[in-house]
């Protein structure tokens, strides 16, 4: 059978399943995996634990997080039949340094909504040749599927009591990325939990936080408040523990277990920006101008000036970094 005909046997399926996954890895993604919609037992079980978070005001001001098409994957693509899940890793080897205005790791280098959008177009552009008579749709972040939930069932991770998605092999420093496609293909194996019994990430987080296993109350996390929170002050119980955070926060990542030896991808989009690198109180005095200059191009663009200067005003505040 011509590779450009409809795919009728298994066998077919098995193999451009796999040349799926393989052209995944080609560009650039650390992991890949398969899902068929709608997905087993646990996808419910993670739908109803979002519906309880939202309902437990969890996402405090985060109200888009209550699309209700989140739920629902078929509202994003009609006669969807499949979900490949894609994790692009963005620890970087330099992302390492001592820097006491500390920045999120997954926000030091491009903007990871553009690096992996680019990516899959190209997938989708394979696919348009390799499977013609399937329509595929791209999701990254900000489209309301239920992405973790989806990672999961795709085998690339579990989520962890931290609520990130942690790969065995690669552990949490990844940005996700989906694309659902309408040809059924062959999924693989949904990833079990392997937290066990540690607790760590919940025993460190400063804030108190994740107040239960997988349940991150918003209005406590540093990430949050740094990047998400509008208000002109930070909640005296926040401030007191920014230690350093200026833009999100990666404690309950840096003490997870599944992090200590993972491989780094020192490509030019994860290599952390210069002026990220020598962040000082200097920039206190920058003009819009120049962070408008500096932030261009990276996910801490929705972190605003004026934010910024909050944030480290606010550090400076409570005698926590030394200048
Ligand atoms: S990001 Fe920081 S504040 Fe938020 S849950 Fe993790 S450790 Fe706690
Ligand atoms: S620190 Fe422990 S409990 Fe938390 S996510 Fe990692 S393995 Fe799971």
């Amino acid at each position: 059978m011509h590779n450009r005909e409809m795919i009728n046997t298994i066998q077919d399926k098995i193999k451009i399943s796999k040349k799926l996954k393989e052209k995944a890895i080609e560009e650039g993604f650390t992991i890949a995996g398969i899902a068929s919609i709608p997905g087993g037992s646990r996808l419910k079980l993670r739908t109803y634990a979002l519906e309880r978070w939202l309902s437990n005001n969890h996402h405090a001001e985060m109200k888009w997080m209550e699309a209700e098409r989140r739920k629902n994957i078929n509202s994003l693509l009609n006669d969807a039949k499949s979900v490949l899940s894609v994790g692009f890793t963005y620890i970087n080897s330099q992302n390492k340094n001592n820097n006491r205005l500390k920045i999120g790791k997954f926000s030091q280098g491009e903007d990871y909504h553009k690096v992996i959008e680019k990516k899959l177009k190209n997938i989708g552009k394979w696919i348009n040749f390799e499977i013609p008579d399937c329509k595929w749709k791209i999701c990254i972040d900000t489209s309301p599927l239920l992405e973790k939930a989806w990672a999961e069932e795709s085998g690339i991770g579990w989520i962890g009591k931290n609520s990130n998605l942690i790969s065995k092999k690669n552990g949490s420093w990844f940005t996700l990325g989906f694309m659902i496609l309408t040809k059924d293909l062959i999924p693989d194996e949904p990833h079990q939990s392997l937290c066990g019994k540690c607790d760590i990430c919940i025993e460190r987080c400063p804030t108190n936080a994740i107040v239960e296993p997988f349940v991150i109350q918003s209005d406590l996390c540093i990430a949050y408040h740094t990047i998400e929170n509008r208000e002109k002050t930070i909640p005296k119980n926040i401030e007191e523990n920014l230690n350093g955070w200026v833009a999100g926060c990666d404690i309950c990542q840096d003490v997870c277990p599944w992090n200590k030896s993972v491989p780094y991808n020192n490509s030019f989009e994860t290599t952390p920006k210069e002026w990220i690198k020598n962040l000082s109180i200097d920039s206190l005095n920058w003009d819009d101008e120049t962070w408008k200059k500096n932030l261009k191009g990276t996910t801490l663009k929705r972190i605003k000036p004026w934010m910024w200067k909050r944030n480290i005003k606010a550090n400076l505040k409570n005698n926590r970094i030394k200048i």
